[in-house]
């Protein structure tokens, strides 16, 4: 028989997860605290915006093999495999991660569990988080059940998640004996059996091997922010210089792009609590270059504020600037903290009035920024704008007419926070065009 499987937490990660072992065969009840969430998925719809999952969602509630619920009376009852998804942000007032909810999850869950069974975590946490786990539930579940935790970090991309899980690049198993490995096993047969490698360690290892995936990642990017930097006091050109880097496949040709930086609910909580347990285990010093990457993203986001100050003659008071992407990145709605919307709120504070278009996230950036003016198009988004910014990287926004955007705007000047934008086409239409990392191209 195979396992019965719950999801705790049904974000991003959870539902998405939950979703995907439907779709591989398995029965699975997701869990959550959020009464508006599952009931939305309940009734089949996603409460967020990602492609491919809505159709996936629904699909596997009608079938009844998804449900949801918010009782871990009834999960630790059917559940044989436990995944903890729920979220591991930054603490208020330091780097480390939040692990609150975790613990919460850990607290409700174990005392009702009454069978052998295996626990295994798929939230980004800091190494030494699973062996804690491990006592607490230990403690906790009634005497004898037999409770087992391993780690199976997650690595999927929004946008991209259930692609990415259906059909990932690896599988990580962090495993505390051959029972927990053969269950994990039983669970991704199907990816196993079509040839996904995967690689088998310990809990500690498991853990940071996606603090440290996620830090390799936001190193490449901020490696390539610090060049522009350079490029610009040299007269140099960033974008010629990164297509030439990609063509190196030691160098790879991902996460190469210079711009407004990264952002999101992983990246930059990520490499902060990774250095942040790094301190705590006395090694900080080796990993000080995580607290460069991090200050040369955010002065990423700086630059391109300035230069849509420059483009505004030195000040944005009683100036309208146009704004294109709230998202964090392209194909999500998900605005945690988000470079489009800080270098919007930004420029805000400074005095300019701010039209924000984005066509997934314009929901959230108007629940969260409600002084924004939120546009319901990108040619409303620069409707009597003096500069336009392009700060999500959506294919509408490279696919569009700039002489529509020149119609409207107050004055043809934009900067391209992306550096995705073919400048040629919007210099043909009268813009004056910029962007981070570049030698003015007019
Ligand atoms: P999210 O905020 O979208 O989802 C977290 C969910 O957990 C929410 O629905 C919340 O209501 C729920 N929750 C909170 N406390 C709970 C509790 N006690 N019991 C049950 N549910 C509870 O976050 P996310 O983006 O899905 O991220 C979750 C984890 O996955 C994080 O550790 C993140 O770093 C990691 N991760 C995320 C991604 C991604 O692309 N989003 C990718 C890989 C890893």
């Amino acid at each position: 028989m195979s396992p019965y499987i719950t999801v705790i937490g049904t974000g991003y990660l959870g539902a998405t997860h939950a979703a995907c072992m439907a779709e591989l065969g398995f029965r699975v009840l997701g869990v959550d605290v959020d009464q508006q969430k599952l009931a939305k998925l309940a009734a089949g719809e996603l409460p967020f915006y990602e492609p491919e999952l809505a159709e996936l969602v629904a699909r596997h509630v009608a079938s009844g093999r998804l449900s949801f619920t918010d009782s871990y009376e009834h999960a630790a009852e059917v559940g044989d495999v436990h995944f903890l998804c729920v979220g591991t942000p930054q603490q208020p007032n330091t780097d480390g991660a939040d692990l609150s909810y975790l613990n919460a999850a850990a607290d409700r869950l174990a005392p009702g569990l009454q069978r052998p069974c295996l626990v295994v975590g798929k939230s980004t946490v800091p190494v030494g988080t699973a062996d804690a786990l491990t006592r607490r539930i230990q403690a906790a579940a009634p005497a004898g059940t037999g409770v087992e935790v391993a780690w199976n970090p997650e690595f999927l991309r929004e946008g991209y998640a259930v692609a990415d899980t259906l059909a990932p690049d690896r599988l990580v198993f962090g495993v505390q004996s051959p029972g927990g490995e053969r269950a994990l096993r039983d669970v991704y047969a199907s990816l196993l059996a079509e040839g996904t490698p995967v690689v088998t360690t310990d809990v500690r290892t498991a853990e940071l091997i996606k603090a440290s995936a996620n830090s390799f990642l936001a190193t490449k990017i901020s490696f390539i922010n610090a060049i522009a930097e350079l490029c610009e006091a040299a007269g140099a050109d960033v974008v010629k210089l990164a297509e030439a880097l990609r063509y190196d496949p030691r160098i790879g040709d991902r996460f190469l792009s210079p711009g407004v930086g990264f952002g999101g609910g992983c990246l930059p909580k990520d490499i902060r609590a990774l250095l942040a347990r790094a301190n705590e285990l006395g090694v900080g010093s080796a990993l000080r270059f995580l607290d460069d990457a991090d200050r040369t993203n955010l002065r990423a986001r700086r630059r391109v504020v300035d230069l849509a100050r420059q483009e505004c003659g030195g000040s944005f008071a009683g100036r309208r600037v146009g704004v294109l992407g709230a998202a964090f990145k392209p194909n999500s709605d998900d605005i945690r903290d988000s470079p489009a919307l800080a270098v919007a709120a930004a420029i805000q504070a400074a005095g300019a009035e701010i039209a924000v278009y984005d066509p997934q996230a314009n929901d959230n950036a108007r629940k969260h920024f409600p002084t924004m003016d939120i546009a319901l198009s990108a040619v409303d988004a620069a409707r009597g704008a003096h500069v336009l910014l392009h700060l999500t990287e959506w294919p509408e926004f490279a696919g569009a007419d700039p002489a529509e955007f020149a119609a409207v705007a107050a004055e043809r000047r934009i900067v391209d926070g992306r550096n995705t934008l073919d400048p040629a086409r919007w210099q043909a239409a009268g813009w004056r065009f910029r962007a981070p990392g570049r030698p003015q191209l007019d």
